[in-house]
């Protein structure tokens, strides 16, 4: 397709309507002269006629004489007269029957034509042909018609001066030829020049329309010129304002991403070594929270300018040799990221740099009324060692950044090889994860739970474990974080949960009540699905819902007690109970526990555990088991190791024991087996 094929010219109405205008007054200029023209003729054959019939008549007077005489001589001379006035060019005298009796001119040859012999027949009268016209008058003498005398004119000697067709002709031309461009600049100026305009526009540098908008078109109307001039004007106005929001981030003012990668860019095309390093506030968003929206900007702005007057400090001290020629450049990659072009190859500098941020940004910043000091992490990546291309550059210090927010303390970190391995691995196990939950690679296994007031075995504990297609077996601190953060938590814990369900009716199929306990992610409350398919595993395996119980952590229930509240009431309308998981880590205070609708407390393994080691530990778990009595509440402790511990347990009025010291986690049929084996253990009782 030809690129610059001109665009078709465009009239709107009014282009139509002044074409016609201008049509109509050309007809109406060219109409006159024709008819001037034709009237013209008209005009030439009337007065031939008259002019012909008026010699005839003088003719005919003079030679009537002649005629009666016979005297053909004097008809001779009579005719030879006429002919020579030029407006005539020939003359015939008939005779009584049609006969010629002299001629002058070309009468001769008028004689001979059928319209001759015809006027002549008929005596008097006229006729007109093309360019000439004819008269014939009867010659009467004494009564008798003795013949008739013809007489012929040519029009061409009737014309006057300055009136030929040929001049009317030629004026109607030029007023044509002068009307055409009229015609065409009013059909210009009335449509918008289109073509120029999209050429102008074609050409127009950015940020220089007004400039080659004023030199379209000179022919065209000065209004639409001008008109054209102011829009070109907004055109660069509006321009320069998109650039200034393309390359500058509005809340800092500081350069933006875009042009934090160009100036990257820059420096990768000069090949000379450069260090990026990213900085990310920590806790921005809670900032955001206690200050709002518009407090967070005013944080943000103050932010930018610490670290603009830091960067020039630390560009004279710590980079001394390069500072002349390069200096640190600093842009707003994010909502709460900056980033740093550091022209150098020194590692140490650019740690150095973000340890001198980081001092920075701790002093104190005043927003709406507060105090508040900052922190930050950096990554950062190097050219041309680690990479060479900006994308590359800032994905790689993008990952160092997130590996310095795990960190605890430092907050730096550069990027390694071993970072992308970690990345892959990452990569690779959370693509495992997904399948093994399409696949049904969980499975619950079963830790006994002990009353220890009878030693016999009241429930168990379903922990989740991931069996991969390798033999090899996950256990649930790595893959339970990781299936929360990709949304797979809900297939899984469910897939726990049926597992169980299906494990414990199998128990209970004799005389026996011993429940599954199930562990149960918040993230699970959230999901509308829930209720009802806890229901349907209760339904499809036909375990009592009395035998369920869902441990719930007591970080997560004080988090949000009414939700808790509300996706327990239809669950324990039917028995289902609600034990508080790892209890006295989530520092809940009396009243709020008090409102949970739950039904056994779980005491968490450290404070188990710290019996033997921490003073302080005994009365933490008297305290907990007195507040349980006071609710009427079950209590388990989990972590039980050692006969110790239990019996401690059992003299403080602890309901219920798990952990090592009875049994580990079982598979599903070994749990079977060892609660069919089961004993009361004869020493723990005998101790009691
Ligand atoms: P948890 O609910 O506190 O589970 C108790 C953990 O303590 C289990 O670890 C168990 O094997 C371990 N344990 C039991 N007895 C002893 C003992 O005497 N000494 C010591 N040191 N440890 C003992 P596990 O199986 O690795 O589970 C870890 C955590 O993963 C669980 O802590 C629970 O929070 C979570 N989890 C396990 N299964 C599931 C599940 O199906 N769903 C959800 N959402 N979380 C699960
Ligand atoms: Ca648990
Ligand atoms: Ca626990």
């Amino acid at each position: 397709m030809p690129q610059n094929r001109r665009a078709p010219a465009r009239l709107g109405l009014s282009g139509k309507i002044a074409i016609l205008v201008c049509v109509a007054a050309a007809l109406a200029s060219v109409g006159p002269w024709i008819g001037h023209y034709m009237q013209q003729k008209a005009e030439v054959r009337e007065r031939a006629e008259h002019i012909v019939l008026r010699a005839a008549d003088g003719f005919v007077r003079m030679t009537s004489k002649y005629m009666a005489s016979g005297d053909q001589s004097g008809l001779n001379q009579s005719a030879e007269l006429i002919s020579r006035d030029p407006a005539f060019d020939a003359v015939v005298i008939f005779g009584p029957n049609g006969e010629v009796l002299a001629t002058a001119g070309d009468g001769a040859q008028l004689a001979g034509t059928e319209i001759a012999q015809n006027l002549a027949s008929g005596g008097t009268g006229t006729w007109s042909g093309d360019g000439y016209s004819l008269g014939s008058l009867s010659i009467n003498f004494g009564g008798d018609v003795l013949g008739s005398v013809m007489i012929r004119a040519q029009h061409s000697n009737f014309k006057q001066a300055g009136s030929s067709p040929i001049t009317h002709f030629g004026l109607t031309l030029l007023s044509i030829v002068l009307l055409t461009p009229g015609l065409v600049l009013m059909a210009r100026a009335l449509q918008p020049p289109t073509a120029p305009i999209l050429d102008a526009v074609k050409k127009a540098k950015p940020g220089r329309a007004a400039r080659a908008f004023a030199d379209i078109n000179p022919t065209a109307d000065p209004d639409l010129r001008a008109a054209l001039s102011v829009m070109g004007g907004e055109f660069d106005k509006a321009y320069s304002h998109a650039r200034t929001l393309a390359l500058r981030d509005p809340t800092t003012k500081l350069p933006n991403r875009v042009r934090f990668m160009s100036a990257l860019d820059a420096h990768l095309k000069r090949q000379t070594p450069v260090i990026v390093l990213i900085a990310d506030l920590d806790g921005f968003r809670k900032v955001n929270e206690l200050v709002g929206p518009r407090g967070g900007d005013e944080v943000l702005e103050k932010v930018a300018s610490k670290m603009r007057a830091a960067i020039r400090a630390a560009d004279r001290t710590v980079r001394t040799a390069k500072f002349e020629t390069a200096p640190t450049f600093l842009a707003c990659i994010g909502a709460d990221q900056f980033g740093f072009v550091i022209p150098d190859d020194v590692q140490e500098n650019a740690d150095r740099i973000a340890q001198l941020m980081g001092a920075a940004l701790s002093q104190p910043i005043e927003v709406e009324g507060r105090s508040m000091r900052l922190s930050a992490s950096f990554g950062g990546a190097a050219a041309p060692q680690d990479a060479n291309t900006a994308a590359e550059l800032l994905k790689l210090g993008e990952l160092a950044l997130k590996h310095a927010k795990k960190q605890n303390s430092g907050r730096v970190a550069f990027y390694d090889e071993t970072l992308l391995m970690e990345l892959e691995t990452k990569a690779r196990l959370e693509e495992d994860l997904r399948a093994g939950v399409e696949l049904g690679e969980f499975i619950a296994v079963f830790q006994p739970k002990v009353a220890l007031e009878t030693g016999e075995i009241v429930g168990a504990e379903a922990l989740a474990r991931w069996r991969r297609p390798d033999g090899s077996v996950v256990s649930p601190g790595v893959f339970i974080p990781k299936a929360e953060e990709m949304g797979l938590i809900s297939k899984l814990g469910i897939g726990v949960l049926r597992d169980a369900c299906e494990a414990a009716a199998e128990w209970n199929r004799g005389e026996r009540t011993c429940r599954v306990a199930v562990n149960v992610s918040p993230l699970q409350f959230q999901d509308p699905d829930f209720i009802p398919s806890v229901f349907e595993a209760l339904e499809d395996t036909g375990l009592n819902p009395e035998l369920l119980e869902l441990e719930v952590t007591e970080s997560a229930a004080i988090n949000d007690p009414e939700r808790v509240t509300r996706i327990m009431r239809p669950l324990r309308a039917k028995g289902v109970r609600l034990s508080i998981d790892d209890f006295g880590t989530g520092h809940s205070n009396f009243t709020t526990v008090t409102r949970l609708p739950f039904d056994v407390f779980k005491i968490d393994q450290q404070f188990v555990r710290a019996l033997s080691e921490d003073p302080h530990a005994p009365a933490i778990v008297e305290m907990i088991l007195a507040m349980a009595e006071t609710l009427g509440q079950e209590t388990v402790a989990e972590g039980v190791e050692t006969a110790a511990q239990a019996d401690f347990l059992r003299r403080r009025a602890c309901t219920v024991g798990q952990g090592y010291y009875f049994s580990p986690p079982l598979p599903r049929e070994e749990f079977l087996s060892f609660l069919h084996a089961w004993r009361p253990d004869l020493k723990f009782i005998a101790a009691a």
